[in-house]
């Protein structure tokens, strides 16, 4: 883009205003997923009639934020996450975040916040991260998470695409995302409730399609489960797992080895690691890849055939997580007194529960 054109910002516009007063970063293995920041950030202003201001580095602080900023009461809000990693090397790499641009720009689009140049966003991210260096953990298991953000600020109640908007960018160094380790989880899978629908905008990663998930993920927690398997629909198609995209590995009846998971159909969150899988088991070509839909029934079966080898959620938060066991209501089958259709702690509206030791097809299942 031509100089002064305000369609985007220019990170050879950026301006840096360094902290004061920086902070040591605490050991790996002190930090929770989320909770401790780094020294600056990167904010850059929009509005309708001046375009795109310059973009800039400052101190790590607080938003001000007029109380009737879109945002705040119609999630005109978008958000991405990416890793930077420390190599052995020492040199820090970002995994493939032009995705997290693109993904970035079509979110904004859906929510009618404006168009930038991704590549000029991440020439800003480079630079944030670059001055950062030291938040990037020298530990395997830990990465510097980047949390773009892009928030309507329009000061009007009006509904309506807004003139004014705030993209900034967060760092957070981290450590493993599940506070016990890489363990396999244990999932709840409700029918009755959804995360995403046909034609809504489970593809786009707005704010507005977290908050809605989170009574359920309190109801998993309640019950011993550390996320929710969504569903949808009345084949009950195996759609997400909490924020990570669903993998499962399995035998075809036919015999054949092969990895599934779910099509980008609208539902789905085309996440970065979830493309990466399969272009990493594409290449490798020892076993067959496909996109295709997971109705429960056909997992549960290869389960009781024993044909299903393993499950996992994939995501930059947490990289892969394996699943254990999932707690599922089975409403189809529960003729009469809707038994928990594996046995196990099940009874009068009750759970079954399948799988045991981080495997499938645990002695409790005697369904079908
Ligand atoms: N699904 C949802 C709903 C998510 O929030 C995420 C995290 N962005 C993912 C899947 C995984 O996407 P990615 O691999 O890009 O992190």
């Amino acid at each position: 883009p031509r100089r002064g054109y305000k369609s985007t910002f220019l990170a050879s516009e950026l301006e840096l205003q360094r902290s004061a007063s920086p902070r040591a970063p605490p050991p790996p293995q002190e930090l929770l997923f989320g909770k401790v920041f780094t020294d600056h950030m990167l904010t850059v202003e929009w509005s309708r009639s001046g375009g795109w201001g310059r973009p800039q580095i400052r101190p790590f602080q607080e938003l001000r934020l007029h109380p009737a900023a879109s945002a705040l009461h119609y999630a005109v809000e978008l958000f991405e996450g990416l890793k930077a990693f420390r190599g052995d090397d020492d040199k820090i790499r970002l995994f493939r975040p032009e995705l997290n641009m693109e993904r970035m720009q079509r979110s904004a689009r859906r929510v009618c916040l404006p168009e930038f140049d991704g590549r000029e966003l991440l020439e800003c991210i480079r630079a944030l991260v670059r001055l950062e260096g030291r938040w990037v953990p020298r530990d395997p298991r830990s990465s510097l998470y980047i949390r773009p953000t892009f928030i309507g600020t329009e000061p009007t109640l009006g509904v309506a695409p807004p003139g004014r908007a705030l993209l900034f960018v967060l760092l957070c160094p981290v450590g493993p995302y599940f506070p016990g380790g890489f363990g396999p989880v244990r999932l709840l899978a409700d029918p009755r409730h959804v995360r995403a629908w046909p034609g809504g905008a489970g593809h786009c990663k707005l704010g507005g399609n977290y908050g809605p998930c989170l009574e359920l993920q309190e109801e998993a927690r309640a019950r011993g489960c550390q996320q929710v398997l969504w569903l949808h629909g009345p084949e009950q198609l195996l759609t997400e797992v909490g924020t990570m995209n669903l993998f499962v590995f399995w035998e075809r009846p036919d015999g054949g080895l092969e990895l599934v998971t779910p099509p980008l159909d609208g539902l789905i969150l085309p996440g970065v690691t979830r493309q990466s899988l399969l272009e990493l088991a594409r290449q490798w070509g020892e076993f067959g890849v496909r996109e295709a839909p997971l109705p429960m029934g056909s997992v549960l079966g290869a389960l009781r055939a024993g044909r299903l080898r393993e499950m996992f959620g994939a995501g930059t938060a947490c990289v892969v997580c394996p699943v254990g066991e999932i707690l599922y209501r089975d409403q189809v089958r529960g003729a009469g007194g809707v038994r928990g259709v594996w046995g196990g702690p099940g009874g009068p509206g009750g759970y079954g529960v399948w799988g045991s030791e981080g495997n499938f097809g645990g002695p409790g299942e005697v369904f079908g």
